[in-house]
């Protein structure tokens, strides 16, 4: 059933790429192209700024949907569900930089962040039509193959094994490596700025159209999608939130509300006082993993990190009474 679900998805998400909404027009200090499109099961938008914007936005899209073929846990030809299926294989040079540095930041987290959460999500049946609390015994068995330390990756060999019944998920990550190569074809375009919005990722490169920093808004989790409650300033980076808003569902018998970012020690999503965190970067693919491991860790965890590793990450934490701390240096 879940199987049959998860085709409905596919197709109905080839459906909706093909409403993809592009234009161009002169703006203040040159041309400008933008594109809206539905990928990586969120909406994205990307504007690029220079002569060779129009081909820039196509290149980005085009790169996007390659990436999302490839890493989508939920698309039966992707190169992920194959390694779900078979129980690991070859792997891509691609897929082995993701998963090298999911490894590292799993290790760095003290196994906050671990994209072997898959078991559990897919009992959980976040993004599809029937989510729903697991029983304890089935989630007691999903655990059992969870931890990326039971992951055997042969980076040299481009080879992994995965334990009995274990499975990836590189939802957490994906989107933050796909930031990341955008930026490589804002530079490669010789563009004078722009600005990728996928989902919760905001991507800024070069300058704005009449100067001065990039604003991005941090929404507000208790608002609708257009309420902000603080705005980070950007010269060129990421700024990448993961919040208990983004997905969940209601459990119809109790009412409880169940999001989608996993405590991997329980098996049950994280519930740290917090109802989002952002993590502005340089580093697209690490920002990315991070803002889930920091939901899953907390606050206080996530400041003595953050202590660590300054000048690699910024952290703006919504607290949920609403509050908002940010640690920058
Ligand atoms: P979003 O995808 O909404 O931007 P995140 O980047 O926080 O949010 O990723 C959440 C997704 O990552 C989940 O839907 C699931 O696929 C996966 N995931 C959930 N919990 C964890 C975890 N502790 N570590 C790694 N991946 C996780
Ligand atoms: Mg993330």
């Amino acid at each position: 059933m879940r199987k049959a679900v998860k085709k409905t998805a596919v197709v109905l998400r080839s459906l909706i790429l093909c409403l993809v909404v592009c234009c161009s027009c002169s703006a203040p200090g040159g041309e400008e192209a933008s594109c809206s499109f539905f990928a990586m099961d969120t909406y994205m938008t990307v504007t690029c700024y220079g002569e060779r914007c129009e081909e820039a936005v196509k290149a980005c899209e085009e790169e996007i949907y390659r990436l999302d073929a490839l890493f989508s846990a939920g698309d039966e030809g992707s190169e992920i569900s194959r390694l779900n299926r078979e129980g690991g294989g070859k792997i891509s040079p691609e897929t082995a930089v993701v998963l090298d540095e999911a490894i590292s930041v799993h290790e760095m987290t003290g196994g906050a962040f671990d994209i072997t959460v898959y078991p559990v999500m897919d009992l959980w049946g976040f993004g599809t039509k029937e989510p729903g609390v697991p029983d304890d015994a089935a989630l007691a068995n999903a655990l059992s193959s969870v931890g990326s330390d039971k992951l055997f990756f042969d980076r040299e060999g481009a080879n992994l094994k995965l334990p009995e019944g274990g499975g990836i998920d590189l939802g957490a990550i994906a989107k933050g490596y796909a930031g990341d190569r955008l930026m490589e074809i804002f530079k490669e375009h010789e563009l004078t700025g722009a600005v990728a919005s996928l989902g919760g990722n905001v991507v800024c490169y070069g300058k704005k159209p009449g100067g001065g920093k990039w604003k991005c808004g941090i929404r507000d989790p208790r608002g609708t999608p257009s309420d902000i409650i603080d705005t980070v300033e950007l010269d060129e980076g990421c700024a990448i939130t993961s919040g208990s808003y983004e997905r969940y569902f209601e459990d119809e018998a109790t009412g409880v509300r169940y999001h989608h970012i996993i405590d991997p020690a329980t098996g049950y999503p994280a519930e740290t006082g917090l109802l989002s965190v952002t993590v502005v970067s340089r580093n697209g693919v690490l920002a990315d993993a991070l803002s889930t491991a920091c939901f899953v860790l907390g606050e206080e965890k996530s400041v003595q990190l953050w202590e660590k590793h300054k000048e690699e990450f910024s952290l703006i934490f919504v607290r949920e009474d609403g509050r908002v701390v940010r640690h920058f240096v």
